[in-house]
């Protein structure tokens, strides 16, 4: 089978050899498995189930969710010369009379088609009439509710398994955390799939999350190791993005903004010096970079933290395509924490879906306060395992220093208990500090036993502490909207002295702690 998958990809596709994970996949379906494949964007999906289409008898039925990517790949097809069409509701009463005919007549070799289409009972029947090579359903994600892409129509594909039990079935997506994964092949009736995870690693990229001190100087510090290079400096705001660019252009950067609030000439003329000019520096929200095809960036900055790790990777992601060396670098802080916990809780969606946000957020958080290998953490989201830590993540490159934090994250947890579950950072950092205002004393603080308990550590590594509390999911931030901390359940053997608690040391070395760490 190996030998006639490669001879058409040789002849039809006019490629030399295959990718990555390509070769099992199509052997798993050209033999009569089912798969769930999982590969990033332009890893090259399409050739999975098109060479195997070709090695079996009957028609090969691919399940896409938009007409334009159909259109594309069924062009794609003919330009080959393979006899592909789709059938949607753009199509002329002829023209669609015509592809019923050449399907009846066993001439076409690939048939794309919305779920819902597919589903009619109409189709179905007519489907049940003809040979079939193989089922192919695209963007599989759809069928997830733990995502944004989900569409009803997708539900009713695990219909196919009992319609057409002899014909293989495969799943293709780009974006699949684990509970997308487990919903997909559920959902799909792909339970005893083999499932195929690759193609998500970009080794070239080198991933560095610093935590956030003074947050311009540290960007200009970046920066500077990338004169004359083309980069990306994400921001959340409109307003931080043109201020951001303002100051970079002062401090004598070439840098451009672009966000969603620029009128249209205005971000297309950025966006083309972007792509033709060379070492520019583009500040911009996310609403820049869908389709941008700029090979040689060679920095991603992000300077608020991304509410996914499916973001980060795909944001970073944009840079080095040319398979060159290349950054993500990103600084983040407590604030970006509270900012995107503050965004949730005004954001429309019910509870439902705030949870999933909270919960993807949380991923991306842990990943920040990783002290292992960035990469593997990275991939081991999407599914794909890296056996060795990869020597090309700050981690790697230079080993995280940890201490004890046990001591003062118990004096963090009592202080949020004993004032009520109902204060952000900056007032308990106050009350184990032991400072006197306004606030303190109407709240009456000054009488807590917590009360200036901290005074060995100072207000950033208090930050530090607080920070990892929070990425631990030892502390709830209250969707208030207010940046309340509360407990969560997962603190209590921590504070009943069961468990110890490894933070990462970054602001300056704490030393009263730093005794205590090593007995
Ligand atoms: P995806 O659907 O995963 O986003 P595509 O199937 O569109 O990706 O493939 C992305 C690009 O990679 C296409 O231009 C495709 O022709 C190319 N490609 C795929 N497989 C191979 C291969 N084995 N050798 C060379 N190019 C390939
Ligand atoms: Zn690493």
């Amino acid at each position: 089978m190996r030998e006639q998958a490669l001879q058409q990809l040789k002849n039809v596709f006019g490629y030399g050899e295959f990718r990555g994970q390509q070769a099992d996949i199509i052997d798993q379906v050209a033999c009569g498995g089912d798969a769930l494949v999982l590969m990033p964007t332009g890893g090259g999906k399409s050739l999975c189930y098109q060479v195997p289409g070709l090695l079996r008898e009957g028609l090969t039925v691919v399940v896409s969710p938009l007409i334009a990517l159909m259109d594309d790949q069924v062009a794609t097809l003919n330009e080959l010369g393979l006899k592909a069409a789709a059938l949607n509701s753009t199509l002329s009463e002829d023209a669609q009379r015509e592809v019923a005919r050449q399907m009846r007549a066993g001439e076409l070799q690939f048939l794309y088609l919305a779920p819902e289409r597919l589903l009619k009972p109409r189709t179905l029947n007519f489907l049940q009439s003809l040979p079939l090579a193989l089922f192919a359903i695209d963007e599989a994600h759809c069928v997830s509710q733990w995502g944004h892409d989900f569409r009803p129509e997708y539900l009713q594909l695990g219909q196919l398994a009992e319609l057409f039990p002899g014909v293989p079935r495969m799943a293709l997506t780009a974006t699949a955390d684990e509970r997308t994964r487990e919903e997909m092949a559920q959902r799909l009736k792909l339970e005893q799939a083999a499932c195929f995870v690759s193609g998500f690693d970009r080794p070239n990229i080198f991933y560095r999350i610093v935590p956030k001190d003074k947050p311009r100087q540290q960007l200009l510090g970046f920066l500077r190791e990338h004169k004359g290079d083309a980069g990306i400096v994400y921001c959340l705001s409109r307003k931080k993005v043109e201020e951001t660019a303002a100051w970079l252009c002062e401090q004598g950067w070439p840098a451009l903004p672009y966000h969603a609030g620029l009128p249209p000439e205005l971000r297309s003329t950025h966006q083309k010096r972007f792509l033709n000019e060379e070492g520019l520096v583009m500040v911009a929200t996310i609403a820049f970079g869908m389709g941008i095809d700029k090979s040689n960036v060679r920095f991603v900055a992000h300077l608020d933290l991304p509410k996914s790790v499916e973001a980060y990777y795909q944001e970073t992601g944009r840079a080095g395509r040319d398979g060159l060396a290349a950054d993500a670098w990103m600084a983040y802080g407590l604030q970006d924490v509270l900012m995107l916990n503050q965004i949730m809780a005004s954001s429309e969606g019910d509870e439902r879906h705030k949870r999933i946000e909270r919960h993807k957020l949380d991923a991306m958080l842990a990943l920040c306060e990783l002290t292992t290998c960035r990469r593997q953490t990275l991939l081991g989201y999407f599914g794909e395992t890296l056996e060795q830590p990869c020597g090309n993540c700050d981690n790697c490159q230079e080993p995280v220093v940890t201490w004890d934090g046990s001591e003062p994250a118990r004096m963090a947890l009592s202080t949020i208990y004993r004032s009520g579950q109902r204060y952000g950072v900056g007032h308990l950092i106050d009350i184990l500090l032991g400072r006197d205002n306004e606030k303190i004393r109407s709240a009456g603080h000054q009488h807590l036993s917590t009360y200036g308990i901290g005074k060995s550590l100072g207000e950033n590594e208090w930050r530090s502490v607080f920070r990892q509390l929070i990425a631990r999911a030892l502390v709830e931030v209250d969707l208030d909207g207010y940046g309340s901390l509360r407990l969560s359940e997962r603190c209590r053997p921590l504070l009943r002295g069961e468990e110890s608690l490894q933070l990462r040391r970054d602001v300056s070395k704490p030393a009263a702690w730093g005794s205590r760490g090593s007995n």
